[in-house]
């Protein structure tokens, strides 16, 4: 099981930018729960909050319906995806999906099988002895997956993963993005600021502005019942 709560949070920078302003939303067990918005309005400050790489000015945080704010990020157990993926161009694919868990101490006849495992499941099995450099964007974004998922997380953050591809490319792997995320069966946070990605990737959409909440819901209810005038304008709801 693995739920999030966010309760009344606010993160205020201290130069005052107001990054996120009173957002409370719940997120379901095992749903893939979508930030959507323009850039500046706050998905990442919200997606650090929720791993702990960042403090709320005010508001609670719940995980699995515990107050986790004054848990420390490692003992979350949660799984971030940046847009840039990172990935160490000295190590294998391999050694980059195994890395959390040499890190972790995990044994090295474990981390082989945990390894093949994810690298099947993500479609780059044949790729382990490869180093990052000579691999496709999405092959590189897959390994970037693959080493959040090899801790087996409860929850599953993910930072605008395919902002740093062409668009053709984008659009190709957004269903591909999709239906990966969902073979997972994690809990996802996904953050973009795509509304065509959103409405592909979502189980539930939710719209920020500014920092604030303007409308959550399925992608259906969203789109076709939208709260407000930027909701219909960003989601392009005809009139
Ligand atoms: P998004 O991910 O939606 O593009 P962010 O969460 O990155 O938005 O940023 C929200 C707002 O907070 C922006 O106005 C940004 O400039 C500001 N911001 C983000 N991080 C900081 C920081 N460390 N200090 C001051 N302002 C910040
Ligand atoms: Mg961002």
């Amino acid at each position: 099981m693995s739920t999030v709560g966010l309760q009344k949070i606010t993160k205020a920078f201290p130069d005052g930018t107001v990054a996120v302003d009173n957002v409370s939303l719940d997120v379901r067990d095992g749903e893939v729960m979508v930030l959507l918005g323009p850039s500046g309005c706050g998905k990442s400050t919200l997606l650090r909050i929720i791993a702990g790489l960042e403090d709320p000015t005010t508001g609670q945080l719940l995980l699995d319906g515990e107050p986790a704010l004054d848990i420390p990020p490692r003992d979350r157990h949660v799984a971030m995806v940046f847009q840039d993926y990172a990935l160490y161009p000295q190590l294998t694919v391999a050694g980059n999906i195994a890395f959390p868990l040499r890190l972790a101490g995990v044994s090295v006849e474990e981390q082989s099988e945990r390894v093949a495992d994810v690298a099947a499941a993500l479609g780059i099995g044949e790729l382990l002895n490869r180093k990052p450099s000579q691999l496709s964007g999405g092959q590189r974004q897959r390994v970037a997956m693959g080493r959040a998922i090899v801790r087996r997380p409860r929850l599953f953050l993910m930072d605008e993963p395919l902002s740093s591809l062409d668009s053709g490319l984008r659009a190709e792997l957004r269903a591909e993005i999709s239906s990966m995320v969902r073979d997972l069966g994690a809990t996802t946070v996904y953050v973009t600021h795509d509304q065509a990605e959103a409405l592909t990737v979502a189980d539930r959409i939710a719209i920020m502005r500014r920092g604030v909440l303007q409308d959550v819901g399925t992608p259906a209810e969203v789109y076709g019942r939208p709260a407000t005038m930027y909701v219909a304008a960003l989601l392009g709801t005809p009139k």
